[in-house]
């Protein structure tokens, strides 16, 4: 056997250089065949969704937007480590730290806080690491349906701690749940 007839994936298909019939020259059969193929398509079952009015279940492991969390008071968790950041291999996470006033104990949990908080979702594969790394389980990727919405501006990506922390009814719901049980 020659190399130039060896075929590793078994897939190789002689090219046939035969002159066409008059029927084939028509190309009614191929046209024929395509439809077919078409119409069979249209009795199997889709395997796209019309969102956003239809949604897919969602995975009990799903990773969406990212929170900073609150405590059980309504503090801020986050105490500006930049551990999180130092975590991210897409270098999405930047923030600020100060130092916490005396009178504002009851906004944050630790001395000291992040007055900054950025993530450039662009940027971010939701991987989870800033999660693992967080020492004051200050930031989780929620699992509910909470995805990064697309969108026309790039400066739209970058998610301040106005989209990042947790409302603080939210908060105060979680609270009042863990009081209850
Ligand atoms: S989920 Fe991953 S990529 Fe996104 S901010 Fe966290 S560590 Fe970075
Ligand atoms: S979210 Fe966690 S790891 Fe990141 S800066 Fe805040 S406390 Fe540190």
């Amino acid at each position: 056997m020659s190399i130039d007839t060896v075929s590793l994936s078994g897939r190789k298909k002689e090219v046939s250089n035969k002159k066409m019939t008059f029927w084939e020259s028509l190309y009614l059969v191929a046209i024929g065949k395509g439809l077919l193929i078409t119409i069979k398509h249209l009795f199997t079952r889709k395997v796209t969704i019309k969102y956003p009015e239809q949604m897919r279940e969602f995975s009990p492991v799903y990773r969406g937007q990212h929170m900073l969390m609150r405590d059980d008071e309504g503090r801020e968790r986050c105490t500006a480590c930049g551990l999180c950041a130092l975590s991210c291999p897409a270098e999405a996470i930047t923030m600020k730290a100060e130092e916490r006033k005396p009178e504002e104990k009851h906004l944050y949990r630790e001395e000291k806080y992040a007055s900054i908080y950025e993530i450039n979702m662009l940027r971010c594969i939701f991987c989870g690491l800033c999660e693992e790394a967080c020492p004051k389980q200050a930031i989780y990727l929620t699992t509910s349906k909470t995805m990064v919405r697309s969108n026309y501006d790039r400066s739209e990506f970058i998610f301040g701690k106005d989209k990042l922390v947790m409302p603080l009814d939210a908060a105060i719901n979680n609270t009042k749940m863990k009081m209850a049980n």
